[in-house]
């Protein structure tokens, strides 16, 4: 397998692809109504890669930098007219062994089927609460939990493997960790505690929020006696953790209190083309010009490598010096 290393000795294996900067929620600490309203300025169709400009980097990352998974996101991926289409050419690009996509569930009922067929492997959906009420909040359209229940309920039909992302705000919804940790336990889905991160510039992000890695396990724990696992493969984002009575499996993603900057090998292609290197990056490289003015495939590759060669970042390690940079925001690139 093609090994290009940043200058952390990391190589590059998973690409995430925002495909719209659209969503249906707004989500307070991710799109903020207020923010994101009526009037705000989302991209355009030509601003975004098309489906083909898409699949031509993405062939070049597997073929020259090593890309081995790909996981598509947004915005909500499913506001994306003709998504399987564009699945089921990425399927069929040479060395890409896993296709997931983050979502927040609520249009499978429409996709699932045609997503699994079109070859996407896995689904993540996000649900931070169980609690109706607070969801509807939280989501900031008041849109029903059922929605998002029967989108699992879909992408389980269609045979999509599905994880469950909650992201944790202490003071919002801390108080679903355990109904949550139990519901998914008894539906046999593997449930990812998320600390709430500092991303882009207006959710008011505040440590004070961040419910820590540890305290999640304490707490769980207590309830339901949990013990590490190691991780499957370099890089997995989530600490593991197994339910010691055997009955099943969660995920902690601890990116403010245990930063795991150390062994990141993912790269970000935003909605409008550009190369992200990092979550918490505050530009990206405009990969869109140079796919739209460029024939020759190796003149890109070339590119590719230099910018992951030259690449450092290392943010969540570094947080605190770096906590006041300008930041890209969420929805254009996804988690
Ligand atoms: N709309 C899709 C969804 O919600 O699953 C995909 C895009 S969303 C930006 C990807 C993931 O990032 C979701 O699981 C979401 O909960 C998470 N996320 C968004 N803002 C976050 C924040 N400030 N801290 C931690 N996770 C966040
Ligand atoms: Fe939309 Fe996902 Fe962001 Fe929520 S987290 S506003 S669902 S993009
Ligand atoms: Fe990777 Fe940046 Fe997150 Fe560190 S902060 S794990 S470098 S995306």
């Amino acid at each position: 397998m093609v090994s290009i290393l940043d200058k952390r000795h990391r190589p590059l294996r998973d690409l995430r692809i925002s495909v719209t900067d659209r969503c249906n929620f707004r989500c307070t600490y991710c799109m903020p109504a207020e923010i994101f309203g009526p009037d705000y300025p989302f991209l355009n169709k030509e601003e975004l890669l098309s489906f083909e400009e898409i699949e031509r980097l993405a062939t070049l990352f597997a073929k020259d930098l090593g890309v081995v998974k790909l996981r598509i996101t947004g915005g909500e991926p499913l506001m994306r007219k003709d998504l399987p289409i564009l699945i089921e050419k990425l399927a069929k690009i040479p060395g890409i062994e896993d296709i997931a996509m983050t979502t927040n569930g609520t249009l499978l009922p429409l996709y699932a089927d045609k997503l699994k067929k079109a070859g996407l492997h896995r689904v993540t959906i996000s649900l931070d609460s169980l609690n109706p009420e607070r969801f509807k909040q939280m989501n900031g359209r008041h849109i029903s939990i059922q929605k998002v229940f029967d989108g699992i309920k879909a992408a389980k039909k269609a045979g999509l493997a599905i994880k469950i992302n909650m992201v944790v705000q202490k003071g919002v919804n801390d108080q679903d960790i355990l109904p949550m940790a139990a519901y998914f336990k008894k539906e046999g889905h593997i449930l990812r505690f998320i600390e709430f991160m500092d991303v882009g510039n207006t959710n008011k992000w505040n440590l004070e929020h961040v419910m820590t890695k540890k305290e999640i396990i304490d707490l769980i724990d207590s309830k339901n006696p949990i013990k590490p696992e190691p991780p499957r493969y370099a890089g997995e984002v989530a600490n593991r953790f197994f339910y010691e009575d055997g009955s099943g499996e969660i995920g902690i993603i601890s990116s403010v209190s245990d930063a795991f900057c150390g062994s990141c090998n993912r790269a970000r292609l935003s909605a409008r083309g550009e190369l992200f290197t990092c979550l918490f990056a505050s530009s990206g490289f405009d990969l869109k010009r140079i796919i739209r003015t460029t024939e020759n495939d190796e003149d890109i590759t070339r590119i590719l490598k230099e910018l992951w060669s030259n690449r450092h970042d290392q943010y969540s390690t570094e947080r605190e010096q770096k906590k006041d940079q300008k930041k890209v925001e969420m929805s254009y690139i996804g988690g």
